[in-house]
């Protein structure tokens, strides 16, 4: 791993972003390949309607997305050239510490400035883009306000310039970010009705779970579990009794923004 860190430090800046544009279609195929290979295992169990068909919009933001991605990666890559990110390749229990640190920071600021996206003076700027899509598929995830790709990478960014995670760790960490960000956009429950009983493990975020807030706006503002969302008091009322169901009440009334 050490030769590939090496390799990348001696890129000049155009040959790094032409090996982070592939890196990002790659994640962005792989992404698409895990969501639309689940939905089809799982057609039967629609947690929202059907999607409407595809419009060009859609395919035109997330190729967008893909490439402010590639943007967020690059400048990653000149602040670890300049060593204000330290990565460390060693092996050892740090790595799982450094995935969960990362899991559990970026899980409560993210639902903050999801929150904070959420406020009406902000929503339309930077976040109405994403809740077109009330019927989200695997697609969807990639379909965001370029101000919010850019807010995102901003703030992981930050993450690990303060926090110097090791490698494996941060590598471990995006793995996660890209399956439950997949999994978010699905429209269907993977996961059978029983894993709603299982300690600790309920919490985290699923499909059900994603797939509430594209239907109401009020509710379920977190990522990869529900505990922000139950100690600020916005978790989707019937997220248990109608996990992996259809919601018989989906669009409660929605306030503008
Ligand atoms: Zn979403
Ligand atoms: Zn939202």
């Amino acid at each position: 791993m050490n030769a590939l860190l090496e390799f990348a430090r001696s890129l000049s800046p155009a040959q790094a972003a032409l090996l982070l544009l592939g890196e990002n279609i790659l994640l962005f195929l792989l992404s698409l390949l895990l969501g639309y290979g689940l939905l089809f295992l799982f057609r039967e169990r629609r947690v929202t309607e059907r999607p409407d068909p595809l419009q060009w919009q859609e395919v035109t933001l997330a190729g967008t997305c893909v490439l402010l991605n590639t943007l967020v990666t690059l400048a990653g890559w000149f602040l670890w050239r300049a060593g204000l990110i330290r990565i460390s390749t060693a092996i050892s229990w740090r790595i799982a510490l450094d995935a969960l640190v990362l899991f559990v920071a970026m899980d409560l600021a993210m639902y903050l400035f999801h929150r904070v996206a959420h406020h009406r003076l902000l929503y339309p700027w930077v976040h109405s883009t994403h809740h077109r899509y009330d019927k989200p598929r695997p697609l969807n995830l990639f379909v965001l306000n370029p101000f919010e790709v850019l807010g995102f990478g901003a703030l992981w960014l930050a993450l690990i310039m303060v926090y110097p995670a090791t490698w494996y760790g941060m590598l471990l960490y995006l793995a996660l970010n890209l399956i439950f960000g997949t999994v978010g956009h699905l429209g269907v429950e993977p996961l059978p009705r029983q894993f709603m009983r299982l300690p600790l493990l309920k919490h985290l975020g699923t499909s059900t779970f994603h797939a509430r807030h594209h239907q109401d706006r009020d509710v379920n503002f977190g990522f990869y579990t529900d505990f922000w969302d139950r100690f600020f008091k916005t978790l989707h009322r019937r997220y248990v009794q109608t996990f992996g169901r259809l919601d018989p009440q989906p669009s409660a009334p929605q306030k503008v923004g």
